[in-house]
């Protein structure tokens, strides 16, 4: 294979590509398109597509698709052929501007929440002309957004790119009061770290609870977990050193910047970081990346885990979403500046970002809310339910002195006064890492931490674009009408700290200290999803996604029903699948066991009346009680299920399955895998933790 440096890329229709293939003035009219947002018009989208088809075709593509990612998770690809029949029944390849710029997939069977009526069922996909097209399998792809005939956006793109619209404006317009007359855009930035874990496939494919839900639902914790601390950064296994190898390759071929790779804190994770990128395309790439990880895994016989928590008493997988916001013209906006107005633009930008985590908590949390994560958030291994910032201590004094007016440190003399004196240096958190933080300053960027492993970053990045769009937007407007440009500026900088410190926490993130702190600071506490998750359609946050036309209301109650009738449909399969192992595979199992237990206990007895068999006689009686109260509690698990059917509200059905199914599902598993602790392996019917954790 030739060198990196050579064939990463291969498979994008990049700049270098496009500049090769096409004329010079389609080349200028797709690149203002991409940097402006402008509609592509059908001779340039002829051009482009026609180029863009004879290089597909050169390196093997047959078929193109537009690719996008509706409201299940993934995406979705609907394979069309470029053939065209042509004369002496002979075919060409073809493909025009039309397809390019739009497609019609029959998508009626994707999610909408009610907004696609059944008489209208069809949606068209746009194509997002600012993420580069690829070939994956031999297929061209498209990169598109997804709406009803309507107009409503039914996928995760399509808010994602006007939430970057939306800050965008907002971040101009104070920019413009600064003074930046060259810049022209501004574009928030991601970098996705992704955890996951490896399994054996064979191994994996003897477990129905990993196969239906992609977690364990059963499972006593093995003699060895991650006590000994010996995974993190430890050397790679070969197969899974292959593995990586692979995966680098086909995500560098698709323009993926995977940068580092390396063994996470449990046993079998591992972490895969790419190099940040513009927001929509860094969720792009995200979700090739998952896509392409599980792919690969099975070509090395392995599995993937995406799941949050995949093991009990195992650290469950996250994605950290790093984030900032940059200048066409090269600045990242949280990068502490050198003069006293740069720095004064940094606090206010920084400012935006406390105000707004602040003001839209619930709508952060909700946007990470789901099934799979409730597991996580909280259990000491992730940070907790509550939202709160890390700054670091340096910034904190340095913002502490600001709001009380008072000088910084105690060699200054003078106080600090926003726009006028230079901030003193603070070291960038480089060594003093909180990773127990939901939403940590990391020196230039932020790290919003609650995301679930598995999940789209577009939702929570909609959210945190648009939440910091409100707040640039009431400063452009506060500013924007001041006589004094300097003293408003300070005055709103410090009027900000007051107001919205109680966001900022230093401290260990874990500790139940804090979470009694935190509520006494008024600062939500959302545990679960069903807790969450009707906070997306409280009334504020309606006003502030339709003011900055992100979401329309009747979107915003689409998109809650989908989320928690996935959330109540994933638990649905998982306590039937819970039932199913329970009654087909764990009770048998055990009651196969003990009838061995008894029949060495007749025998012993037949032997000698007198001889010892303590041993088989408390091991049926354990067996037995363990295995009765596993079988009520199965038939109870059972009749609940059955009961969700009579239950019509959302709302309600989401709370139902949170206290009562899940309740029972905790209920059957403490009893099985009470009876895997003592039944002998011969008999137990599925992989222990052990065969998963330590197999590969
Ligand atoms: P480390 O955590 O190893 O010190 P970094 O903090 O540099 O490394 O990066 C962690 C992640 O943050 C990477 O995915 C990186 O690309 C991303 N990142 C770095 N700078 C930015 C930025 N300005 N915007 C968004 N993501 C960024
Ligand atoms: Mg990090």
């Amino acid at each position: 294979m030739a060198g990196v440096a050579e064939y990463f890329g291969s498979m994008v229709f990049d700049d270098k590509v496009m500049k090769e293939r096409l004329s010079e003035d389609v080349y200028a009219a797709l690149k203002r398109t991409m940097q402006d947002g402008r509609s592509l018009n059908l001779s340039v989208a002829n051009a482009v597509a026609s180029a863009m088809k004879d290089w597909a075709v050169e390196l093997g593509a047959t078929h193109y698709t537009h690719w996008f990612q509706p409201m299940t998770g993934i995406t979705a690809e609907k394979h069309d052929s470029f053939i065209t029949p042509a004369e002496g029944g002979r075919v060409i390849m073809e493909f025009s501007g039309k397809e390019l710029v739009r497609g019609e997939p029959d998508a009626s069977s994707f999610p909408s929440g009610g907004l696609r009526a059944t008489f209208e069922a069809r949606g068209y996909t746009a194509w997002d002309a600012t993420s580069y097209a690829f070939i994956k399998d031999g297929v061209l792809c498209i990169p598109t957004a997804f709406c009803s005939y309507a107009g409503d956006a039914l996928d995760q793109k399509t808010p994602l790119l006007r939430s970057m619209e939306a800050i965008n404006r907002q971040a101009l317009r104070v920019l413009k009061l600064f003074g930046n007359e060259d810049v022209t855009s501004v574009k928030t930035t991601v970098g996705p770290e992704q955890e996951y874990f490896l399994v054996d496939k064979d191994v994996f494919n003897q477990r129905k609870d990993l196969l239906y839900t992609g977690r364990t639902l059963f499972g006593a914790k093995p003699p060895k977990g991650q006590e000994m601390e010996d995974h993190y950064f430890g050397v790679l296994k070969p197969r899974v050193q292959a593995f990586m190898k692979d995966l680098d390759e086909e995500l560098w071929k698709l323009g993926v910047l995977a940068k580092t790779e390396h063994n996470e804190a449990a046993p079998a994770q591992h972490e895969l970081a790419p190099i940040f990128a513009t927001a929509n395309i860094a969720a792009d790439h995200n979700q090739l990346t998952m896509e392409i990880m599980q792919r690969l895994a099975k070509q090395h016989n392995l599995v993937c885990l995406l799941h949050e928590k995949p093991f009990k008493g195992v650290n469950g997988s996250g994605k950290h979403n790093n984030w900032s916001i940059s200048t066409n013209t090269g600045v990242n906006l949280l990068e502490p500046g050198e003069t006293p107005y740069e720095n004064a633009q940094f606090l206010l930008f920084l400012c935006a970002v406390l105000k707004a985590v602040d003001d839209y908590q619930d709508l952060l949390r909700a946007s990470v809310a789901s099934a799979g994560n409730d597991h996580r958030l909280g259990a000491y291994e992730a940070p907790p339910a509550v939202v709160s910032i890390f700054l670091g201590s340096e910034l904190t004094d340095i913002l502490e002195a600001i709001e009380r007016g008072e000088a910084y440190g105690a060699k200054e003399k003078e106080l600090l006064r926003v726009g006028v004196h230079t901030l003193p240096k603070f070291p960038k958190d480089t060594t003093d890492r909180n990773r127990t933080s939901p939403f940590a300053f990391t020196g230039n960027k932020f790290e919003f931490r609650m995301l679930g492993s598995s999940a789209s970053v577009s939702y929570p990045n909609t959210v945190l674009n648009t939440a910091v769009a409100e707040e640039l937007k009431q400063f452009a407007d506060e500013l924007g009408n001041a006589s004094d440009f300097e003293v408003a500026l300070h005055d709103l900088i410090q009027r900000v700290i007051k107001e919205h410190k109680r966001i900022i926490f230093n401290g260990n993130g874990y500790d139940d200290k804090w979470l009694a702190e935190a509520e006494k600071r008024g600062l939500l506490n959302l545990k679960t999803t069903p807790d969450a998750l009707p906070y997306l359609v409280k009334d504020k946050n309606v006003a502030l996604f339709t003011e900055h036309k992100v979401f329309t209301e009747r979107e915003l109650h689409s998109r809650y029903e989908i989320l928690m009738e996935s959330y109540c449909k994933l638990i649905n399969i998982e306590g039937r699948t819970m039932v199913d192992m329970a009654m087909k595979d764990i009770l048998p199992a055990v009651s196969e066991y003990s009838q061995t237990l008894c029949n060495t206990l007749l025998a012993k007895k037949a032997v000698c009346e007198s001889i010892d068999n303590t041993y088989e006689k408390e091991m049926i009686e354990k067996v037995s009680k363990l295995s009765a109260d596993a079988y009520k509690y199965a038939k109870d698990l059972e009749k609940v299920l059955n009961g969700a059917a009579k239950i019509e509200d959302v709302t309600a059905l989401g709370v139902y399955y949170k206290d009562k199914v899940l309740t029972l599902m905790a209920k059957l598993r403490e009893k099985a895998d009470a009876l895997e602790n003592i039944v002998s392996a011969d008999y137990w019917c599925f992989p222990t933790y052990g065969d998963l954790l330590f197999g590969v």
